[in-house]
C-alpha cells in the first residue's frame, strides 16, 4: 500500500513544501487538506475520497475548496470529510461562507463518532489531542499494517499517547521545531525532536517520519536536527513532498 506525501509543511507553503496532505490513492484516502491538496488530482485512483481532519487550523483546510473541478467534472463522484463536530461546522461557516469561497461542494460532512470502518478492511480510530483549539491523532489498523498520523499536538510522552500509537508500521508525527525551540513548541502547541523520537521508541513502532516543520528552516536540508532523533529512534526520516512510501 503506498502513501503519498502531497504537502509536508506547517503553517505556510514554502518554495519546496506545501502545507500537510497525505493520500493512500489505492483507497481514496486523504488526510488533511493543507495547500497539498492540489496534488490529490495528479493521483486518483478512486472516485470517492475519504477526507480525515486532525483540525481546522487554516493550514489543513485550505484544500478542502481545490478538489472544486474535479467534483464539477465528476472524476470524483463523492467525498466524505470526517472530523470533530465543531471543526466541520466552522468549516462549513467559515470557509466556505459565500464571501471566503462561494460554492457549496458536495461533501457529506460526517462527525467522528466512534471507530470507522474504511476501505481495504481497516478500521480508524482516533485520539483528542492538545493543540490551541484541540486536534485529532488518526490511526488506521488493517489486517496486515497500520499507520498513525499525529499533527498539531505537543508529545509529551504520556502513557495515553504511546498506546495509542503502539506497535504502529508507519508513524507520521510532525516535528515542528527542533529541541532549542522547546519554548516556541509549547507555545504554540507543537512538537520538538527528542519527545518525538522518544514516543516512537517507546511505542516500538516500524518507523517515524516527520512532517510539519518550521516554515523558517522547512527549505533547508535539516528541517530538524534528525541525528537528534536517529541517536533515539534510528529508524527516522524527514518526510519530503512527493515521497511515496510502501508500507
Ligand atoms: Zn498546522
Ligand atoms: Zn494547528
Amino acid at each position: 500500500m503506498k502513501l503519498i506525501f502531497l504537502g509536508t509543511g506547517g503553517f505556510q507553503p514554502t518554495d519546496s513544501r506545501h502545507t500537510l496532505c497525505l493520500m493512500i490513492p489505492e483507497l481514496g484516502i486523504v488526510f488533511d487538506a493543507g495547500t497539498g491538496a492540489y496534488r490529490i488530482k495528479n493521483y486518483l485512483a478512486t472516485k470517492d475520497i475519504t477526507f480525515f481532519m486532525s483540525h481546522a487550523h487554516l493550514d489543513h483546510i485550505v484544500g478542502l475548496t481545490y478538489l472544486l473541478p474535479e467534483m464539477t467534472m465528476g472524476t470524483v463522484e463523492s467525498a466524505t470529510v470526517h472530523g470533530e463536530q465543531a471543526k466541520l461546522d466552522a468549516i462549513q461557516e467559515h470557509l466556505y461562507s459565500e464571501h471566503v469561497f462561494p460554492v457549496k461542494m458536495k461533501y457529506a460532512w460526517t462527525p467522528l463518532d466512534g471507530p470507522v470502518d474504511v476501505p481495504g478492511g481497516g478500521r480508524l480510530t482516533y485520539r483528542h489531542q492538545e493543540h490551541p483549539g484541540g486536534s485529532i491523532g488518526y490511526r488506521i489498523d488493517w489486517p496486515d499494517r497500520s499507520i498513525a498520523y499525529v499533527t498539531d499536538t505537543t508529545a509529551n510522552g504520556s502513557p495515553e499517547s504511546i498506546d495509542f500509537v503502539r506497535g504502529v508500521d508507519l508513524l507520521v508525527h510532525e516535528c515542528d521545531f527542533e529541541d532549542k525551540d522547546e519554548s516556541f513548541a509549547h507555545m504554540t502547541g507543537h512538537s520538538h525532536t527528542t519527545p518525538v523520537a522518544e514516543l516512537a521508541r517507546d511505542a516500538e513502532v516500524g518507523r517515524l517520519m516527520l512532517v510539519h516543520f518550521d516554515p523558517l528552516a522547512a527549505d533547508t536540508d535539516h528541517p530538524i536536527d534528525i541525528e537528534v532523533a536517529r541517536n533515539i529512534f534510528p529508524k527516522t526520516t524527514i518526510a519530503n513532498d512527493l515521497d511515496e512510501i510502501d508500507f
